[in-house]
Parts: C-alpha cells; structure tokens; sequence
C-alpha cells in the first residue's frame, strides 16, 4: 500500500504530501517515521491508496510507531484540513496543533523521578551555618517527609546533592504517578438547580440554533448549568469540551470538576509538565476521559461524539491564537459543533460586542440570567474622582474614601481585593532634568523598576537591566519613578497598616504550575486580609469573605488607541466588581478615576450592559468599526531591517493591487511601522487594512504566505486583540 505522509516540517518547502510504501494494516492518522533526505523525521499518514503516480522503485518505506491507536482520529484530520486552507500555514503546523508536543517529538516520556528522604535527624547533622541551601533542605524534609528533588533544588539549590555526600539524605527513584491534581481538595456538592438554572438548560436544550449565549451576570450560577449539561452528556455515553479562558487561575473551578466527574476529566493546559500533559490527552484519545477541560488549545481535544463545547468567559482576548496559526477559538468550536450536530455555549456577564450583536439578531439564541443565586445584590460602586484628591492634595494612589471602606474591612475582619493592572513597582523611570527614559536594548519599549529584585525588567522579552545611580544621557541624578504598579501598592499598604497581612498575584508572583494555586489558597484561607494583582485576579474566583473591591485606576484600559479598549474597560470592570460580596455580605467597589463623566464608566458602575451594548455598537456604526467592517492586520517581523523591508515591500505590492483591483472591498489600507518598532530584536510592520467586504481575505492569506521567506515571518491578523 502507499501512504500519503505529511513530514513534521514546518517550511513551506517540505509543504507538500510525499508518498511512502507501507505496511497493509497502516491506519490513517498515525504516526510514522519516514525518511526525508539523509535523515528520518516524523510525519502523519493523511490517506491510504493502492497506487502512486511515481515509479514504485523510487519509493521509501516508512516506519510505523507503535501507538495501540492513530494519533489523529477522522474528525481531527478533517479539521487540520480546513483550518490549513484557512489560514494558509504548513500542514505540519496546523497538525501540531492537535498532539501533545511530546508525542511530536517522540522523546522517551518520563516516567521515574528523584525522591529524597531524611536519613539522619537534623541535630546530628554536622553542617556549617553557611550551608544555607543544605540547611533548607534539610529543614524542609524534616518538615514535609519524602519530597521530589527537582522540587526542592529549585528553592535550594546543590542542598540535597550535598546532604546525600554526607549521607544525611537517601535518594531513591520511583514511578510518578502523574495526576497532576493531587492537591486540590475535592468538595462534592450537587446542587438543586434554581428556576432560571434549569430555564436555561431546558432552552440549550431544545432550542434550535447551535450556538446558545448565557449572558448571566457575574455570581447567576452559570457554572452549575456548563456541569448539569456536561453531566448531562456523560450519561448519555457523549463527550464534552469545557473551556476556559486560563485554567490555572481558576482552582476552585477545578476541583468542583474533579469532585463531579473524577477521572471523567481530563484537564489539559500550559502549567503543566509535559508528561503530565501526555497522559491527560492520552486519557481522552483512548476515551478514558470523556470530558476535556482547559484554555483555548482544549479546543483541539481528540474526542469523538461530542454532547456540548462550553466556552466560558467568552469575550475573553485568550481564545484568540497569538502564534501562527492565529486561530480564533469560536471558528474551531463552531466547525466541530456543526460536525457532531452539538450545541455550542457560549457564557459571558460581559459578551463581546459581536457576540451579542449576533444574539440580539437572532443568529445566536439569548438566554439571560439576570439575578444572582439567592438574589444577593450586586454590590454598590462608588466614583472616586481623583481629579478632586489631587486638588485636595492627595497624590498617593489611594483615594480618601478607598481609605475609609478599607479600614472599615479590616476592622470588620473581611478581605479586600485591589485591583491595578500594572505590575511592578513603578511603570518607568525618567530622567527630569534630560527627559530620557530607559528604554529596553532589545526592544523599543521602557523598562519597568522592580523593587523586590532591585533591577528594572523589560516586560516584553523579560530582559533584566541594572538600576541607574544617575542618567546616563545628561548624568543628572533627578531619576523619576513613574507610574504606579502592584509591587509598590503592596509596600505602601505595608506601611499603611503594619498589622494587616498582604497578598500580591500577578506574573511575577505566579511562576511554577501552582504558584497562582498557592496565593489563592492562602487568601481562601483568609490567611490574609488583603489581595493586590493584575487582571489575574479578575477572573472567576469566589471568595466569600470579600466585601471590598478597590478599582485603583479604570481609566488605564481606555486610553489605548484601539476600537476595543470601551469594550475591554467595561468588561474589566465588571469581572473585577463581580468579585465582592458573593456570599452573606453586602459588596462594596471603589472606582478611582480621572474622568467620572466617561460613558463606559457610567455604564459599568451602574452593571447596565444593555445600555453600554447600545452605546457602543451606535459608535461602532459610525465609525464603521467591527462588527461592522473587519480590520486586518498583516504584520512583517524580521531580525535585519532590510530583509524584513524587502518583504514587507513584495507583500505590499500584492496587498495594493488587490486593493486597487477591489477598491470598494476596502475603507482603509495603508503601510506603516508597527506602534512598538522592535521587539525582542526583530523590526516591526505593518499593512493595516480595513474591510466592508471579508471576501478578500483569502487572497490576503495567499500573498502572506508568499512572502514569508526563511528569515521574515508574514502573518495576517483579524480583528487583532492587540495592536502594539
Ligand atoms: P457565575 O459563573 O455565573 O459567576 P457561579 O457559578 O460562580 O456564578 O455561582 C455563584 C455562586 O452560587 C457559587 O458560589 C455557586 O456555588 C452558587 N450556586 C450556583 N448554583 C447554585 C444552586 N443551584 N444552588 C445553590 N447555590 C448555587
Ligand atoms: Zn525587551
């Protein structure tokens, strides 16, 4: 027989289907080895055939591996197909985006691991006072029993290596057993579902239409009704797939699934090992685990018979793909709906602007949930206006009556969550005297100053540079610290209230598969008073004790210069006012801004949706902005300037026949330097475009993928999220 074999390349070289001979019993969809050139490399088999159009001596033989199942069941290769002639990238990029990375790489999966255990008790140990890294470890193995010793090299490093020198410490190998949620306490709760709960589940059922909007405000109990219609599946022998914008910030949903469905679920994301990875996707491929949980990628899960796709959150800018190809979730989960005849529910108290537009008009159904479970208020916002706090002379970053509500919370022994989508210890530092700014060498951005690690850091490549003792354009010593971040909010409510405990979560607080899983038990715990963070802390979480949210700066997202930023600032708003008194407690929000008067938040301090809805989409029909029209955006990136312009010039000049072959597909179309002109090295362009008429797309895709070259990345954006 003769495969058609896709090799695991991603160059538009190799892009092509090659034929090998193979064994009878080859499947499609499986893996091979095949040989290419003077190497072998991994490839999938697309299809099976009796003949090739080549002569059969020139003919190679692939090797097949032993996977009791093909990797890739029919739906998903359907699928790779669709979505390759889509957005026009490799084959063997869209293939990839369906395996877990190490079943593409096919190294040797992990399965022993390094156990360290205390051998003598620590005061026999002779250690010198010095020997700080053997000392904590050796500490805590004393406290903690066996632990894994990669674990505890990260925090000490050489500690244990030392210690097993001496003796003190026996290493021992053992199996991991990979259930890479072994510390979330389950809780079991089945609950009754409330009226307006089971209205809901009764209309997604038997309504028509595949796509179903559950716009419910935050706290209205949508997640009851994602685990009733996923249970619901699971009975019925069908699978699910259940997404979420970023999993891990979400603990407490996790251990409700895993209370619920066990190992009926398989949680696949980012934070964990690859191992752990390998396993949970292997669970469902095998049909072990019916239920796939986790952020945009889950949407790849290889299950068949799919009951329901859930995306919560949906509005959330995480489900569009960031890395080629730059897939939006919805499409996906729209394709595979459709083939498995399966509702798609879509969940949002926020939904996008284009979603909802879609709903009010008929083409999604709308359901609406519009109290909370046992009608708990939502709670009350209060405008800071901070243009007033300056005039009185307060120019710290904490208004008088966020003061006032936030000593009220401590006395009453609640908590409080403070919000500051900034993190760091201040955002830039400028030179007074000179006007410099210290920008990164990498790329054109400014650093920002962290406090705790005392260097200033570069948050696009994550570069870090020494601080200045003076400037180093005029040698002035005037260094200004601009802008406020979360690392400076912390120590300032430090020396606010010296008694209180404080929490910060952003990214650089979160490192490690549980890091956000460990803050946020620690608050659940109330083992702390108070939680300062990013937009991380925004999202999902339930905790009871909450009564007081502190918004320290709304007007941030608004001045981006992006159609969307209303849009984001008001479902920010929400998401974050939604975190507080969801339990017994009346709920409190403080909103510092500069500009009470702003629609957007008008709108969000008084939770009307509707009415921020019908504000914007009139906006967006004026200036012709999506849902309206469609931005594109084919942004050129390369390290050399000139090659990175060279195609930049050949994509232009087939963008701009095709504009003035179709002028009146366009309303705008024009070349320029990216808003950031270099990041992590590489130069930045772009073709802006604007569309009334999407049917140029593929042709946009076609020049793209032309003028992508070995040095210079082409990619084309819809709608883009982010248009630094
Ligand atoms: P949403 O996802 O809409 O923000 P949640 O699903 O988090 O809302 O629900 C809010 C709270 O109400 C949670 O604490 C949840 O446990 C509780 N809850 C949800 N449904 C019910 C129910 N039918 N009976 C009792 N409590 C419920
Ligand atoms: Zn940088």
């Amino acid at each position: 027989m003769i495969a058609e074999v896709i090799v695991d390349i991603a160059a538009s070289e190799t892009d092509r289907i090659y034929d090998y001979l193979c064994d009878d019993d080859m499947v499609v969809g499986s893996r091979v080895r095949a040989p290419f050139g003077g190497k072998t490399v991994p490839g999938f088999v697309m299809r099976i055939k009796e003949k090739s159009d080549l002569p059969i001596e020139k003919l190679r033989k692939v090797i097949p591996t032993p996977d009791e199942l093909p990797a890739l069941n029919e739906e998903c290769l359907a699928l790779a197909e669709k979505l390759t002639a889509r957005y026009r990238v490799p084959k063997a990029l869209t293939l990839r985006l369906f395996l877990p990375s190490e079943m593409r790489t096919g190294k040797v999966r992990e399965l022993t691991r390094n156990y360290a255990t205390l051998a003598t008790p620590i005061a026999e140990m002779k250690l010198s006072k010095t020997a700080k890294n053997q000392l904590g470890a050796a500490e805590y193995l004393a406290a903690n029993g066996k632990m894994d010793c990669a674990y505890l090299n990260n925090m000490f490093p050489g500690g244990v290596a030392a210690l097993e020198k001496k003796g003190y410490v026996t290493i021992t190998k053992e199996q991991i057993l990979r259930d890479p949620y072994k510390t979330l306490d389950a809780e079991s709760v089945t609950r009754v579902l409330t009226e307006d709960q089971a209205r809901a589940v009764d209309i997604i059922r038997n309504d028509e239409r595949t796509v179903q909007l559950l716009h419910g405000v935050t706290g209205s109990g949508k997640t009851e009704i994602y685990l009733t219609l996923i249970a619901e599946c699971l009975k019925q022998g069908k699978s699910s797939i259940f997404l979420v914008p970023e999993i891990s910030l979400t603990p407490q949903m996790l251990s409700q699934l895993r209370a619920r469905f066990g190992k009926n679920a398989a949680i696949l994301h980012s934070g964990l090992s690859a191992g752990e990875r390998f396993d949970e996707w292997w669970r469902l491929r095998t049909g072990e685990a019916k239920i796939a949980i986790g952020a945009r990628s889950a949407i790849f899960a290889p299950l068949e018979n799919l009951g329901v796709i859930i995306i919560d959150e949906e509005h959330d800018s995480s489900y569009s793909s960031e890395t080629a190809p730059r897939y939006n979730t919805f499409d996906v989960a729209f394709l595979r709906a459709k083939r498995n005849d399966c509702k798609l529910v879509l969940g949002s108290a926020t939904p996008s602007v284009d979603t909802y537009k879609k709903a009010k008009e008929g083409e999604f159904s709308l359901i609406r949930l519009q109290k909370r479970i046992n009608k708990r208020p939502m709670p009350e916002i209060t405008i800071a206006d901070m243009r007033r706090e300056v005039r009185r002379g307060n120019n710290s970053a904490f208004s008088g009556v966020l003061k006032e509500e936030l000593e009220k919370c401590l006395a009453a022994d609640k908590q409080a969550i403070l919000f500051l989508n900034r993190r760091g210890y201040s955002q830039t530092v400028i030179c007074k005297e000179c006007g410099y700014v210290a920008k990164c060498e990498a790329c054109d951005v400014s650093l920002t100053y962290h406090k705790d690690e005392n260097c200033l850091k570069c948050h696009y490549c994550g570069m870090k540079y020494n601080t200045l003792p003076a400037c180093p354009d005029c040698g002035g010593f005037k260094l200004s610290y601009a802008g406020t971040g979360t690392q400076r909010i912390a120590y300032e409510l430090e020396k606010m209230y010296p008694t209180a405990r404080i929490l910060r979560m952003d990214n650089d607080t979160t490192s490690g598969k549980e890091g956000h899983y460990k803050i946020l038990k620690t608050f659940a715990e109330k083992k702390a008073d108070i939680l300062v963070g990013t937009q991380m802390i925004a999202k999902g979480h339930d905790f009871p004790s909450v009564t007081l949210v502190g918004i320290l700066d709304a007007d941030m997202s608004l001045h981006f210069s992006d159609y969307r930023s209303g849009e984001r600032t008001f479902q920010l708003l929400t998401q974050v006012a939604g975190r507080s008194g969801r339990a017994e407690e009346k709920g409190k929000v403080v909103l510092q801004t500069f500009d009470p008067e702003n629609d957007v938040l008008r709108f969000a301090t008084a939770y009307d949706y509707e009415g921020f809805y019908e504000n914007e989409i009139s906006l967006r029909a004026a200036m012709a902005f999506p849902p309206f029209s469609k931005i594109v955006r084919v942004l050129v990136t390369g390290e050399e300037d000139k090659k990175t312009l060279e195609a930049l010039r050949d994509v232009y000049f087939a963008l701009e026949k095709l504009y003035t072959d179709n002028p009146e597909k366009f309303l705008f179309f024009n070349k320029m330097r990216a808003p950031i002109k270099r990041i992590q090295n590489k130069f930045r362009y772009q073709v802006l475009m604007r569309l009334c008429d999407p049917s140029v797309l593929p042709q946009i895709y076609n020049a793209c993928a032309e003028a992508r070259t070995r040095d210079v990345l082409v990619s084309v954006e819809e709608n883009p999220t982010n248009l630094s």
